[in-house]
């Protein structure tokens, strides 16, 4: 059987700048992947007559293309305004719905740091959404008395999560090897034709220049990193991988086991 994966993020193609690499290697280790989009991408534009709901329908299939092209079918869209995302109960209620929906053994989520290293801020419906992912693994996403209309939507608590993956950050990087699959990653970011324009060459460059640079301090042609959480085996000690031969928890320990190597 397969194991699951989980990504939540705020925005249409924030999987794919971070993480449609790994998907990618995932889903061709035999790994079931789904995504889960917080906004509707609705104000991503310049375009004061493209900006709304014609984005927003717009962003939608190029997301439902770039899921297609690393093999991944299942989306769900939480359809929050695109840039209004704040932290409420109401937005952690939503993402553990999808979580108890989904059960992941790997949790993906966004960095919620105010910064990336010295190059961005971070975008505030990244931090909201990723502070709200991690802390949905301690409350309700893995406990009935949190939200307990969700056991009355049917959906019992997951304690079978076995890690959570932050996407991008510097602290104590795991570095996953994309090499076989970085053309993949960009094929699907290129999906977002209204986000990364017409000049496929040269992002296309521009991705293969950034996972190479991510790769070299691992000794790897091109990756993606990520700050990795493991929680278990023993973490929740009365739950097993029922479902799944694999042996999610030891990754982090053994990265080479899943084609990941820590930092020298
Ligand atoms: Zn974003």
């Amino acid at each position: 059987m397969s194991w699951r994966a989980l990504v939540v993020v705020a925005h249409p193609d924030d999987i794919e700048f971070g993480c449609a690499g790994t998907v990618a290697r995932w889903v061709s280790e035999g790994a079931e992947v789904t995504y889960c989009v917080v906004t509707d991408g609705s104000t991503g534009t310049q375009d004061r007559a493209l900006m709304g709901e014609p984005l927003a329908r717009l962003r939608r299939e190029e997301s439902e293309r770039a899921a297609a092209v690393v093999g991944v079918s299942e989306l769900s869209w939480l359809g929050y305004q695109d840039g209004y995302v704040e932290y409420d109960l109401g937005l952690r209620r939503d993402i553990a719905r999808v979580f108890r929906r989904y059960r992941p053994h790997r949790f993906v989520v966004s960095d919620p740091g105010s910064t990336f290293e010295d190059r961005f801020i971070n975008h505030p419906d990244h931090r909201a959404v990723g502070q709200a992912s991690l802390d949905v693994t301690l409350t309700a996403g893995t406990t009935p008395g949190h939200f307990p209309e969700l056991l009355e939507e049917g959906l019992e608590p997951w304690r079978g999560l076995r890690e959570v993956w932050i996407a991008g950050p510097e602290t104590n990087p795991v570095a996953v090897d994309i090499s076989e699959f970085v053309e993949a990653k960009i094929e699907a970011l290129l999906c977002h034709r209204s986000q990364v324009g017409e000049d496929a060459e040269g992002i296309s460059e521009r991705i293969r220049q950034w996972t190479s640079e991510q790769g070299a301090a691992h000794g790897l042609a091109h990756a993606e990193t990520f700050q990795v959480i493991a929680q278990g085996p023993g973490f929740h000690p009365e739950e097993q991988l029922e479902d799944t031969g694999a042996d999610l928890a030891r990754a982090p320990q053994d990265p080479r086991a899943a084609g990941m190597k820590p930092q020298e």
